[in-house]
C-alpha cells in the first residue's frame, strides 16, 4: 500500500523524536553532572566542618554550616538553570527549523520559520504549572532541606560523620539508590526531561500553527512495553493544533504530536493497537499486564478500552462491568 503524505510525515517525526529524545537525555544527563559537583563541595563542606556534624543540635555552628550549605546549594542551582534555559533555548531553535524544513518538503509554497522572539515566548511558559524558575527554586529548597534532615536526624542519633555522608551520597550495598543524592537526581531528571519535552512540542505546535499548512496533530505513542494505558488511548487520536492534551501527559511521557496537512488522508487510528498486535504474547504482557494481555489477545478488547473518556485507567473490576463477552472468552 503506497503511503500518504501523512504516513511520510509521521515516520519523518517519530524518526526525528528519537533524536530529540537523545538530545533531551544529554540535557538531564549534564544537569546529573552538575549534581555530581555539588556532591564533592557538599562532601567537602561536611568534611571540613566534622566537629560540627557530630556536635550538639542547637549550636550556632550547626546553623552556620546549613547557611553555608544552602548557599552552596542555590549557587550550583542557579548554573544549573542557566545552562538548562540555554539547553532548552537551543533545543527550541532545533525543533522550528526541523519542523519548518520537514513541512517544506511536502508544502507547495514555502513556510518562514519562527521569529527568535516567538521561540523566546516559549521558554516563558510553565510546564506542569511552573515555570522554570520556580521549578528550580523548589529543587533547590527541596535538596536543602533533604540534607538539612540528614544531618540533623543523624546528630539527633549521635551519628558520625560517616553516617551523615551515607545518609546523603547513598550506600555501597544499596547501589547509591538510598541516599538525598539519588532522589535529587531523579529530581533533575524528571524536570529537566518535562521541559525539554514540553519545549519541544510548543515550538512544533508554533511552526504549525504559523505555517497555516496544518490541520491538526495527531498523537503519536512510543511503540514499546513502556508506554501507559493513556497514552496508547490517545494513539493516533488528531486534534487542533494546540488543542489536544498537553505533553507530557505525566512523569517520563514520551508522546510526539505528528501534523495532519491540510486535505491530505491522516495516517490510520489506534497505530499502537495494531502494533501491539504483531507483537508475540509475552511483549503483549509485559505492555499490558498478564489479564488485560488475555483480554486483549482472547477477548479482542482494543487498548483504548482499558481508559474512561477523561484517560484515567480502569481497574479489573470496572472493566469487567464494561467487557464481560471479553472476561468470558479469556478464561477470565
Ligand atoms: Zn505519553
Amino acid at each position: 500500500m503506497a503511503l500518504t503524505i501523512n504516513d511520510e510525515l509521521r515516520d519523518a517525526t517519530l524518526r526525528h523524536h528519537i533524536s530529540i529524545q537523545r538530545l533531551s537525555n544529554g540535557i538531564a544527563e549534564q544537569m546529573r553532572q552538575r549534581l555530581e559537583d555539588l556532591e564533592t563541595n557538599v562532601v567537602s563542606i561536611l568534611v571540613d566542618r566534622q566537629a560540627t556534624v557530630e556536635g550538639s543540635l542547637d549550636s550556632s555552628r550547626l546553623n552556620f554550616l546549613l547557611r553555608k550549605l544552602k548557599g552552596e546549594i542555590q549557587d550550583n542551582v542557579s548554573e544549573m538553570q542557566a545552562a538548562l534555559r540555554q539547553e532548552l533555548k537551543d533545543l527550541s531553535r532545533y525543533e522550528a527549523s526541523f519542523q519548518t524544513r520537514m513541512l517544506n518538503n511536502f508544502l507547495e509554497n514555502e513556510i518562514d520559520a519562527p521569529l527568535a522572539s516567538e521561540l523566546n515566548a516559549l521558554l516563558g511558559e510553565p510546564v506542569n504549572g511552573y515555570l522554570l524558575k520556580d521549578a528550580m527554586k523548589s529543587f533547590s529548597d527541596n535538596t536543602f532541606n533533604a540534607m538539612k534532615a540528614a544531618i540533623q536526624s543523624s546528630i539527633s542519633q549521635d551519628g558520625s560523620l560517616e553516617d551523615v555522608l551515607a545518609s546523603i551520597r547513598g550506600t555501597q550495598e544499596n547501589n547509591f539508590a538510598d541516599g538525598v543524592m539519588a532522589r535529587v537526581n531523579n529530581s533533575i531528571t524528571r524536570t529537566a526531561s518535562d521541559f525539554s519535552n514540553s519545549i519541544v512540542n510548543d515550538t512544533a505546535s508554533l511552526v504549525f500553527d504559523d505555517s497555516g499548512e496544518v490541520e491538526g496533530e495527531q498523537w503519536t505513542a512510543t511503540l514499546d512495553t513502556s508506554t501507559c494505558f493513556e497514552c496508547m488511548a490517545l494513539d493516533g487520536e488528531i486534534f487542533k493544533v494546540g488543542e489536544g492534551p498537553e505533553q507530557p501527559l505525566h512523569n517520563g511521557c514520551r508522546c510526539t504530536m505528528t501534523p495532519v496537512l491540510s486535505g491530505v488522508k491522516p495516517s490510520s487510528k489506534m497505530r499502537f493497537n495494531s502494533w501491539l498486535k504483531t507483537q508475540d504474547a509475552e511483549t503483549q504482557d509485559e505492555a499490558l499486564g498478564p489479564s488485560r494481555g488475555l483480554l486483549f489477545r482472547k477477548g479482542k478488547v482494543s487498548v483504548d478500552r482499558f481508559t474512561n473518556r477523561k484517560g484515567m485507567t480502569l481497574t479489573l473490576d470496572q472493566l469487567k462491568k464494561k467487557e464481560r463477552s471479553a472476561f468470558a472468552k479469556a478464561g477470565l
